[in-house]
């Protein structure tokens, strides 16, 4: 999407799945908008985090301009994305989506339940690059440095041409980084509980639950964290498993020969 930029800044949209209030879109608004960017951010009204790839189909979406380019949209990030490239920005032109910086890490196989992680998702299948930053939230926390570290790995990025195709998850670790490393989408160890309790009517109701436990591998978005340094992971959406190509093939043949058989 640089091809036409030409020598005037480049437009990013940014959004987030916090909030159009959260604290970590306010730094990484700062830093980007400061110096070489110009910003768009068009984010959810309200709280979204784990809302993950969700569109709104089934009730009209509102916009509402709070200030001078910025937006809310009573939806998901999802929503705002489109919204903003499909509709408020569609003459002007995006060069990048930024998304976040998300209050909490997204890592491994959590990345689909991520409302910051599917913003930069629906961006990449709208044919722009794009990149989620997310934030470990453990001690010591200053969105304002993950937010001029951010910008600076989207400086560095907009000097080149950038890929339509760049699709980065981002984590940065609590406290002063040590390093940045490309990773792997680590593997989860799912441990979750259902908390049955009950309400103070008699009714049952429920908690999802459980600490997030991880596999110890090395090149994983986890380990580089755990390691203290930023870990960039660059996704893609395919999820075809392709070794199932091949190690079903015989199986589906043969479905495939009996359901001829079948009129
Ligand atoms: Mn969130």
């Amino acid at each position: 999407m640089n091809r036409e930029r030409g020598s005037r800044r480049p437009r990013i949209l940014l959004t987030n799945d916090d909030g159009i209030h959260a604290e970590g879109l306010a730094a990484l608004a700062e830093a980007l908008g400061a110096g070489f960017a110009d910003i768009v951010v068009v984010a959810p009204d309200r709280e979204q985090s784990a809302c993950g790839h969700s569109l709104t189909l089934h009730r009209p979406l509102r916009m509402a301009q709070l200030r001078p380019g910025w937006y809310s949209v009573d939806g998901t990030p999802t929503d705002c994305v489109n919204l903003a490239v499909l509709w408020l920005l569609k003459e002007e032109g995006v060069d990048l989506v930024v998304s976040g910086i998300n209050a909490g890490l997204n890592l491994g196989d959590d990345v689909t339940y991520s409302g910051t992680v599917s913003a930069a998702l629906e961006a990449h299948l709208l044919g722009l690059p794009a990149l989620a930053f997310s934030q470990q939230l453990d001690g010591e926390v200053s969105f304002a440095e993950s937010g001029r570290l951010a910008a600076g790995i989207v400086e560095r990025l907009l000097r080149e041409e950038v890929p339509a195709r760049l699709l980065f998850n981002v984590n940065i670790p609590a406290g002063r980084p040590r390093g940045v490393r490309l990773t792997k989408l680590g593997r989860r160890i799912y441990e979750q509980v259902v908390v049955e309790r009950g309400d103070p009517r008699g009714r049952r109701y429920f908690w999802i639950g459980g600490s997030p436990r991880w596999k110890e591998e090395e090149g994983s978005d986890q380990a580089a964290v755990s390691a203290g340094s930023v870990s960039v992971t660059p996704l893609r959406l395919d999820l075809t498993d392709y070794a199932g190509l091949e190690e079903h093939a015989d199986a589906i043949a043969a479905l495939a020969a009996d359901l001829e058989g079948v009129e």
